[in-house]
């Protein structure tokens, strides 16, 4: 495993800010590797927990969508049903924080995941760096998704998704959890919004396809160091991470 670390710390003393202390992202694997079909669990969990006690994810074999909130790590699976996370498991691709709100927005109303996506943008939009987004309420409306393992060889993630489970909550309790992350992560994360659900009892999420809800709690913390362990060379070596997919990510983020 290799391991890239950014550092912007050292960049804002460089001109001579004051910088708050702020959140460290702590990334397994790229997005695009992802894409590619590179599904092999490489971190175990337990190292994912010890860099963060917020996040979003999935699992060896792409079997299920990881949320983490409050230091509490989920795993909706593709039947619906939520389970603790065991800390053996490993992962293909995670995105963890540890959770601190450096911002809260006055309550928002949304009746879809792009106008929602939208007044976070309008609050956001001055930076570029990612950010942590962590969002509580009683939505009116979720729609989630989890995909079953698979087998080897893998197929593109794109051909995966077809056969995603979805599910849908009405006048549900619970947290948005996700990272909002800057055009320049094209490739190693998802530029724009990726948000996991979980209901408030622990029984119900996913990944997030629409929401709609009002008086919406949103907390925000901005991070500005961004730790990627890339997987192992083989898996990572063999698959072409030259070409853009952006089209790709649109489809099976939908
Ligand atoms: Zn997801």
């Amino acid at each position: 495993m290799k391991r890239i670390v950014c550092l912007l710390p050292a960049l804002l003393l460089l001109a001579g800010c004051a910088a708050p202390p702020r959140g460290a992202i702590y990334q397994v694997s790229t997005i695009d590797a992802l894409l590619a079909g590179v599904y092999d669990g490489e971190v175990r969990f337990a190292d994912v927990m010890a860099h963060g006690d917020f996040g979003i994810g999935t699992f060896d074999a792409l079997g299920g969508e990881m949320v983490a909130v409050d230091g509490q790590f989920f795993d909706v699976r593709h039947d619906g049903r939520v389970q603790p996370v065991d800390p053996a498991r490993r992962t293909p691709f995670a995105a963890v924080s540890f959770f601190a709100a450096g911002r809260s927005l006055p309550a928002l109303t949304a009746t879809n995941l792009a106008q929602l996506t939208g007044l976070l943008e309008a609050a956001v939009a001055a930076t570029n760096r990612p950010c942590a987004v962590r969002i509580d309420g009683t939505f009116r409306y979720v729609r989630t998704r989890s995909i079953p393992p698979q087998q080897p060889p893998y197929p593109p993630l794109t051909e995966v998704a077809r056969a995603q489970a979805v599910f849908e909550f009405r006048d549900v309790r619970g947290t948005l959890v996700g990272f909002r992350c800057p055009a320049w992560m094209k490739g190693v994360n998802v530029p724009g919004y990726h948000l996991h659900f979980l209901t408030a009892d622990r029984t119900g999420g996913g990944h997030v396809l629409d929401v709609s809800g009002g008086n919406l709690a949103v907390r925000l913390d901005e991070c500005d160091t961004l730790t990627v362990v890339l997987p192992g060379l083989q898996a990572f070596g063999a698959v072409n991470l030259s070409q853009d997919r952006t089209r790709e990510l649109e489809r099976v983020e939908q």
